[in-house]
């Protein structure tokens, strides 16, 4: 079936930042101090056990939001203080992916689903250098009471955007979050990745700019 959705993550998919998610730990470690009153190092070492264990599940990159979900921070918390980060810090406005994502728009509806808060997406996007008008529906962590890969967000993408899901294309850096999920309520599923592959991938490509061209020469 034709395509006429597509829906963004965000972390890893419209951007990559070692150093925001590395300022996401730090600020989520002295939250874990301040609550415990535990050690760096305790806390680091239940860290790797935790991220450990998910990759044991399939995760190959475990997001934060989910290791701190185990450590016992609740996620009101954790989203407190990511939060508190200021992502322009970090990040640059984007103008190829912005001018990508405008040229989609004229042909496709877009629409994001990300398992950060409205907040922290919302700060993301505008360094980026994007408006947050150019997805509709914008589905964060915030309006959602389970985050991916539960089926409860994308279930709720696709009512929103009132399509089949066999029109819809999830476009996602994560497997096991974006596309599995997606791939078993229906969906078509784009991986957005430098290396990896996945026979759940109907489309592989390694940025957004590049998955522009290839849906434009379908
Ligand atoms: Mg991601």
């Amino acid at each position: 079936m034709e395509i006429k959705a597509l829906v963004f993550d965000l972390e890893g998919t419209l951007y990559n930042s070692r150093e925001l998610a590395n300022e996401w730990r730090v600020q989520v470690f002295k939250l874990l101090k301040e609550k415990t009153g535990r050690s760096e190092e305790d806390i680091l070492k239940e860290f790797l056990k935790i991220t450990e264990e998910l990759r044991g599940q399939g995760f190959r990159r475990p997001p934060v939001s989910m290791i701190v979900e185990k450590v016992g921070i609740t996620r009101e918390e954790f989203y407190k203080a990511i939060d508190s980060v200021d992502a322009k810090k970090f990040l640059k406005p984007d103008p190829e992916l912005k001018q990508a994502l405008e040229h989609m728009k004229k042909r496709w509806k877009l629409a994001m689903l990300t398992n950060l808060s409205r907040k922290s997406t919302l700060n993301i996007i505008e360094a980026l250098g994007l408006e947050p008008e150019i997805f509709n529906p914008l589905i964060t962590a915030s309006e959602m009471e389970k985050g991916k890969p539960d089926p409860e967000p994308f279930k709720k993408i696709i009512e929103d955007l009132d399509l089949e899901p066999s029109s819809i294309l999830m476009v996602g850096d994560s497997v096991s979050s974006d596309l599995a999920p997606a791939k078993k309520l229906g969906m078509k599923t784009a991986l957005v990745s430098e290396k990896e592959s996945s026979p759940l991938a109907d489309i592989k490509v390694k940025n957004i700019v590049e998955l522009k061209e290839i849906l434009e020469n379908k």
